[in-house]
């Protein structure tokens, strides 16, 4: 056989043309989106004066399997996809496994991150209703940067609230950000009544995803021409992902491949989302008995040590409940966690999978992570974003499990995004300053304690 290139591309004409809806093809739906006010079940309508129209109702489509992709939106694609499958040759030959790795590379492009697939869906459909602006919030900054780059191309403004330890440990994304045309502001702010309050209940917090998320949806509700725009956990966001496992599906027939396991990091469970999905639905209907394995970091442990329950998606509960493997919207991480997979709990339709163990999940602490970031970097020479390097972690774990059994498994894993925003974590590595904290059960139940009483 002739031997696997070391990267496979997609022409353009091979690209997919339709997203893929995997709730279709799920044997149970995840429980139905609480209005927080009613505890009844939202309908559509419910959601559009959040988000636009269109992408309310494809929060709601439990039914339709394939949706076509907009023109607009596969010429946007075409500036940075189709993004390369990549055979790890040389980490596999350093951890002397028999097993074959993939990496699905979705960081080639500005943003560093696969979050540009969900922007221009948003950007685009938000423009098709005539609306003037966007507003969102960011973590470590990859999802505004996408959806600053989105917004400019289609022609919306957007403000960014911006997490303010990370606003504070990277004034370049902020600067990237603004060159693309967005407003940037640290949250907590002064502009919203969120904000203030707190403010008021802490001065120095650092903030966290939640409150700059009810930031934004503050901001948005307050203007007829301004949607809310969420870069992962929604249903919508893991329909524009799919497009990362289409292609690898793709591209993997190709080469005759076919995954036994697919492992991503997950913070709100879009990456892994998108690219399993299109692996998934074989699982679902039985044409195949691959393994999913989430990895998340043991600071911000909402899969392995968080309740299947309902919870509001932001710190300042103004949103609907969703149910989902959550460590309670009051929960933050710890300050010495070096970025990203910050969020509280985990989209709904992995949490449902998990919960009907489809998937599986891992935890691992950061300094684990670098470890194996470094390890890649020098291999692959990628220098991975530290929330990518979770995924890399759990697939040099697979591949050290073949080497002891001698099985020559196929391992997919994608790789997220470029860390080059994420120096200051790295210098704490290499400076060997990089601490764990892992939270202990009681700092849990002060998360738990404030779950909502649905029942
Ligand atoms: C946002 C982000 C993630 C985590 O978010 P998910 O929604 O779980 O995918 C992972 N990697 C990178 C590079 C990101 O920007």
């Amino acid at each position: 056989m002739a031997k696997i290139p070391y990267k496979t591309y997609l022409t353009e004409e091979e690209m997919p043309k339709q997203w893929y809806n995997i709730r279709a093809d799920m044997k149970e739906q995840h429980d139905p989106l609480l209005n927080p006010g009613t505890l009844q079940p939202l309908a559509t309508e419910d959601l559009y004066p959040v988000f636009c129209e269109e992408l309310c109702k494809q929060e709601m489509d439990s039914t339709t399997r394939y949706i076509d992709i907009p023109e607009q939106i596969l010429d946007y694609y075409k500036t940075f996809r189709p993004s390369p499958l990549i055979r790890a040759y040389h980490l596999e030959k350093a951890l002397g496994t028999p097993a074959k790795i993939y990496f699905k590379f979705e960081g080639n492009n500005t943003s560093g991150s696969h979050k540009l697939n969900a922007a221009a869906a948003m950007a685009y459909y938000a423009k098709e209703q005539g609306l003037k602006s966007l507003t969102t919030e960011t973590g470590a900054g990859q999802w505004g940067t996408a959806l600053s780059m989105a917004c400019a191309y289609f022609g919306l403004d957007l403000t960014v609230f911006m997490v303010k330890v990370s606003f504070n440990q990277k004034p370049f994304r902020k600067a990237v950000m603004e060159t693309y045309g967005a407003k940037i502001i640290p949250s907590p702010s002064d502009t919203t009544q969120v904000g203030r309050a707190m403010l008021a209940n802490d001065p120095n917090t650092g903030g966290s995803l939640g409150c700059a998320i009810s930031e934004a949806i503050e901001l948005s509700m307050g203007d007829d021409n301004c949607r809310y725009a969420l870069g992962s956990v929604l249903n919508q966001v893991l329909l524009h992902q799919s497009i990362i496992g289409l292609e690898s599906k793709i591209a993997m027939e190709k080469l005759g491949e076919y995954p036994d396991v697919v492992i991503g990091c997950a913070g709100g469970g879009s990456n892994l989302g998108g690219l399993m999905s299109a692996f998934m639905q074989d699982k679902l209907t039985g044409k195949s008995n691959a393994r999913f394995i989430a990895v998340e970091p043991a600071s911000c442990p909402s899969m392995t040590r968080g309740k299947y329950a309902y919870d509001f998606c932001d710190t300042g509960k103004i949103t609907p409940l969703a149910r989902m493997y959550t460590l309670g919207s009051d929960f933050m991480p710890s300050p010495n966690h070096a970025g990203g997979l910050r969020y509280h709990g985990m989209s709904p339709i992995l949490s449902k999978l998990y919960h009907d163990k489809y998937l599986e999940a891992i935890s691992v602490d950061q300094n684990k992570v670098f470890d194996a970031a470094t390890m890649f970097c020098k291999l692959e020479q990628i220098l991975p974003a530290p929330e990518s390097s979770h995924a890399i972690y759990g697939a040099i774990q697979e591949a050290l499990k073949c080497k002891e059994t001698g099985e020559a498994k196929t391992i997919l894993f994608g790789l997220t995004g470029t860390g080059y925003f994420d120096m200051p974590a790295y210098m704490q590595y290499n400076e060997g300053k990089m601490t764990d904290y892992i939270p202990t059960d009681a700092d849990l139940q002060r998360g738990f304690d404030g779950l909502p009483k649905v029942d």
